[in-house]
C-alpha cells in the first residue's frame, strides 16, 4: 500500500512566495524603520518571496516603484514615515499604477488613516507588532 509520503505533491504546500508557475512574487518594502524592513524581509524570504527593493520613506518608495515597474507584485507600505506619509505615498503609486497591490503596515491606534488608505486603494493592512502568520495570510490573500 502506498503511503501519503509517496505522493509528496499532495502533502507539500507550495511556499506562499511562489506564484502558480513557481516564480517568486516580487515585493517592494517601504518603511522608515530598518528593524521592520528586516523583519518583513526575513518573513517573506523564508517563504520564497523575492525582495525586489526597499525604501526608507515615501518619496524614495515611489521612485523605486516606478523604476522597478512593471514587475512589482506587492508593496508593503508603512503609514507613518518622514518626508511623505504612507497614505500620500499610496495615492501617488495608485495614480501611477491603479492595479498596484499595496498592503499598509500600521501602528495600533491609526484606524482613521488605515480607513483612508483602504478607501484610496490599499488592498489590506497589518497592525504592528508583526506576526509572521498574519503577515503571510494577509499578503497571500491579496495576491490570490
Ligand atoms: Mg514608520
Amino acid at each position: 500500500m502506498k503511503a501519503n509520503a509517496d505522493f509528496p505533491t499532495l502533502n507539500k504546500k507550495r511556499p506562499d512566495g511562489l506564484n502558480p508557475a513557481g516564480i517568486p512574487y516580487r515585493v517592494l518594502i517601504i518603511d522608515d524603520s530598518i528593524f521592520i524592513r528586516k523583519q518583513i524581509s526575513q518573513i517573506l524570504s523564508s517563504e520564497g518571496f523575492e525582495i525586489a527593493g526597499e525604501a526608507g520613506d515615501g518619496i524614495e518608495g515611489i521612485e523605486k516603484y516606478k523604476n522597478l515597474s512593471p514587475g512589482i507584485d506587492l508593496v508593503t507600505l508603512d503609514i507613518t514615515m518622514p518626508r511623505m506619509d504612507g497614505v500620500t505615498t499610496l495615492e501617488h503609486i495608485i495614480r501611477f499604477d491603479p492595479e498596484a497591490k499595496i498592503v499598509m503596515i500600521s501602528a495600533l491606534g491609526k484606524q482613521d488613516l488605515v480607513k483612508q488608505a483602504i478607501l484610496a486603494g490599499a488592498r489590506n493592512y497589518i497592525i504592528k507588532p508583526l506576526d509572521r502568520k498574519k503577515v503571510l495570510e494577509r499578503l497571500t490573500a491579496v495576491l490570490n
